[in-house]
C-alpha cells in the first residue's frame, strides 16, 4: 500500500509546493520586529511577496560570514551608521544600482558605492525635566560635562551603539583629547551608574532620580504611545542641543543587500518599496524616525517639536571614528 501510494503522495506534494515558489525575501533585521511589522505587512499586501525577518541582536556580519554564500539572507536592516558600514566593511555585502533608490534616497544618506541606504533618521536629543530644567538651561552637547549638571544627569551605557557615535561625532568635532575631557566630566555628572534604554532614562527623571538624559527623538513617539511611559514622557520636553560650532547629532536606520542574496530581485523590490513615499509615512507615522525622503512629512508628534539644525558632519566621518570613541569610552570606564 505504502509504495503504490508514494506517487501521489509526491504528486500531491508537487502540487501543493507550486505557490511555495512565490516570490519571498529573507531578512536579517538588527531592528526590533514589531518596528519592522507594519512595512512587511503593507509590502506583502501589495506585492504577494512573503518578507521573512529574523532579528539578529549581535554579531551580524559574523553570522553573515560564517554563513557565506549559503547564506538565506538577502538583506540586513540595522540602526547606526557605524554598524551598517562594519556590515560592509565585512565583505558580506554587495552592491546596488537603482535610479528608484537614487532618486528617493539623498545622497548624503547613501554609499556612492550602493553597498548601503539609509532608510530613516532620528536625532540624539536631551530629555529635560519640565519641572527642573529651565528654557534654555542646556543648549550644547559639550555642556552636558558642565559642573552645573552635578548629579543631575542619567544615561544608557555609553558603550551602546547611539552614544559611541555621539562620542566619535565629538571626537570629530573636538579631537580626541578635549572629548576625554567631555567624558569624564559626563561620568562626574551622572545621578547613577548607566543602566537600562534610553527610555528608562526618562522614567528615571519622572522619579526624579536626575534632570536631564540623553535619548533618540523616537522614543518619544513609543512613550506617548505607551500607557505606563505616557507619564514619564509628560515629565519631560526635547530639547535639540547642538555641538558649539554644529547642529543637532543625527544617526540613521539603513539597509544593504547581502552578498549572497538568493532572492536578489524581490530584495530590491522590497528595498526600493523601504524608500517609497508610502513605506517612509509608515516610518514616520508608527514609528516617530524622520523620513529620508524629501516631501514625506513629519508624523505631527515630532512635527510638533519644531525645527533643528542637523549636524553638518557626514555620517561617514562619524563612523570613521567609531574604534577612537570605544576606546575611550572604555579609557575613561563611563559606565565604571
Ligand atoms: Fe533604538
Amino acid at each position: 500500500m505504502r509504495h503504490s501510494a508514494a506517487p501521489l503522495v509526491a504528486l500531491a506534494l508537487g502540487a501543493a509546493a507550486a505557490p511555495a515558489l512565490a516570490e519571498e525575501v529573507n531578512v536579517y533585521s538588527h531592528r526590533q520586529p514589531e518596528l519592522i511589522q507594519p512595512l512587511v505587512d503593507a509590502f506583502s499586501a501589495q506585492t504577494g511577496i512573503d518578507v521573512n525577518v529574523a532579528f539578529v541582536d549581535k554579531g551580524m556580519a559574523e553570522r553573515l560570514a560564517a554563513e557565506g554564500d549559503r547564506s538565506p539572507a538577502d538583506l540586513v536592516l540595522t540602526v547606526d551608521i557605524a554598524r551598517l558600514m562594519q556590515v560592509v566593511e565585512a565583505g558580506v555585502t554587495q552592491s546596488v544600482e537603482s535610479d528608484v533608490l537614487a532618486g528617493n534616497i539623498p545622497a548624503e544618506f547613501r554609499d556612492p558605492e550602493g553597498h548601503w541606504f539609509g532608510l530613516t533618521s532620528r536625532a540624539r536629543i536631551v530629555y529635560a525635566s519640565k519641572e527642573r530644567v529651565a528654557d534654555g538651561e542646556v543648549t550644547t552637547y559639550e555642556d552636558l560635562a558642565s559642573d552645573k549638571w552635578k548629579g543631575r544627569l542619567c544615561t544608557r551605557s555609553f558603550t551602546n551603539d547611539y552614544n559611541v557615535a555621539l562620542t566619535g561625532a565629538m571626537i570629530a568635532h573636538h579631537g580626541v583629547e578635549e572629548t576625554g575631557a567631555w567624558l569624564e566630566g559626563v561620568k562626574a555628572n551622572l545621578a547613577r551608574k548607566p543602566e537600562g534604554g534610553d527610555r528608562d532614562q526618562v522614567k528615571s527623571i519622572w522619579a526624579g532620580e536626575c534632570d536631564i538624559s540623553l535619548g533618540n527623538t523616537y522614543y518619544m513617539g513609543q512613550m506617548v504611545n505607551d500607557p505606563e511611559q505616557k507619564e514619564w514622557a509628560e515629565s519631560v520636553r526635547i530639547v535639540f542641543p547642538t555641538f558649539e560650532e554644529g547642529g543637532t547629532h543625527m544617526n540613521i536606520s539603513g539597509v544593504a543587500m547581502t552578498r549572497a542574496a538568493p532572492n536578489r530581485e524581490a530584495a530590491l523590490k522590497f528595498m526600493e518599496w523601504l524608500s517609497s513615499d508610502e513605506a517612509q509615512r509608515i516610518y514616520a507615522e508608527t514609528n516617530h524616525e524622520f523620513p529620508v525622503k524629501a516631501g514625506v512629512p513629519r508624523s505631527d508628534l515630532v512635527e510638533s517639536w519644531g525645527n533643528f539644525t542637523p549636524d553638518a558632519l557626514g555620517l561617514v566621518e562619524v563612523a570613521a571614528q567609531r574604534a577612537a570613541a570605544l576606546k575611550l569610552i572604555e579609557t575613561v570606564d563611563i559606565d565604571g
